[in-house]
């Protein structure tokens, strides 16, 4: 979608620094953030919320999941304290539905 930054980093037209990528999802660390892990989880189909999510997307949700889990394992966070958020609403900025994975020390909520 024209204008959505995560659409852009997803095309490469702005950098970023994709730690993950798949057909189906890309992963990178937030810019600025929350925790001493921030990744973002972002499905490559945009999807502009919670509100927007069908029963199409099940499968792909069960793969963010497992991405999810993967980059728990990676970063050593499995027996720590880590977190998913998804925000919605007002409490969201980006309108291109995303996970924050957040782990160790949490600074602040997202
Ligand atoms: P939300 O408030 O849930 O929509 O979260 C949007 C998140 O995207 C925020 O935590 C931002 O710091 C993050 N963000 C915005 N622009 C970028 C970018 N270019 N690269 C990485 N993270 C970004
Ligand atoms: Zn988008």
């Amino acid at each position: 979608m024209k204008d959505c930054i995560f659409c852009k980093i997803i095309k490469k037209e702005i950098p970023s620094n994709i730690i993950y990528e798949s057909d189906d999802l890309v992963a990178f660390p937030d810019i600025n953030p929350s925790a001493d892990i921030h990744l973002l989880i972002v499905p490559k189909e945009h999807i502009g919320g919670i509100g927007e999510i069908t029963q199409n997307h099940a499968l792909l949700l069960a793969e963010v999941y497992r991405i999810i889990n993967k980059l728990v394992q990676e970063n050593n966070l499995r027996d720590q304290f880590y977190r998913v958020v998804v925000n919605g609403g007002k409490a969201q900025h980006v309108p291109h539905l995303h996970f924050h994975l957040l782990g160790g020390n949490i600074k602040k909520m997202v």
